[in-house]
């Protein structure tokens, strides 16, 4: 956690603060680290309970706006709070949360509550280098987040179907098909 603010991991695929915070949530809540076996295989079971580490890990305030415009989502870190697209289906509202999660323990360090508002859409039309590097770090902390790896290689060999696995970790079709991608499970991107 010693990496300067914005710095985007070595391996695209890999985030260790996704991980750790997963751990953190087990200790906490989930009944003692160690008692469902290794973080994030089955982390308080599938799927992923995302709004419970955004506000009873975290701290933060999970509200719903219709008033987002053209954005998924929201990070106000000066209040804690995280808004989300009222309007959008539940997988993408979990994974927007998860995004929103990136920013908070990657960009604002669960603290540095003085930052900007981070405002997100699902695609990000900046040119802005520094900006497009915020929003790639959030996402790939997402993807560990909701689909953590081997979690996703135990679901995968007893599924070996996209929509299901896809069911299993309450995530749309499509970031389950790019996880699989990611991770080598799957030769083909989703379409
Ligand atoms: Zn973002």
């Amino acid at each position: 956690m010693s990496d300067p603010v914005g710095a985007v991991p070595e391996d695209a695929y890999v985030d260790p603060r996704a991980a750790a915070v997963l751990r953190r949530y087990e200790a906490a809540f989930a009944g003692g680290a160690g008692s469902r076996g290794r973080a994030g295989a089955a982390v308080a079971g599938l799927p992923i309970p995302v709004e419970r580490i955004a506000e009873d890990l975290l701290g933060l305030e999970v509200r719903e706006s219709d008033a987002l415009g053209e954005a998924s989502g929201l990070l106000v870190p000066r209040e804690r709070r995280v808004w989300l697209a009222g309007d959008e289906p539940a997988p993408r509202k979990r994974f927007t949360l998860a995004h929103e999660i990136g920013h908070w323990v990657c960009q604002c360090r669960e603290g540095r509550t003085q930052v900007a508002d981070v405002l997100c859409r699902e695609v990000d039309l900046s040119t802005d280098t520094v900006t497009r590097a915020l929003e790639r770090e959030a996402n790939i902390f997402a993807a560990e987040l909701l689909m953590p790896r081997a979690a996703v290689r135990a679901v995968w060999e007893r599924e070996q179907d996209v929509a299901a696995a896809a069911a299993r970790f309450a995530v749309s079709d499509v970031a389950m098909g790019w996880r699989l991608y990611a991770l080598g499970h799957v030769a083909y991107k989703p379409v």
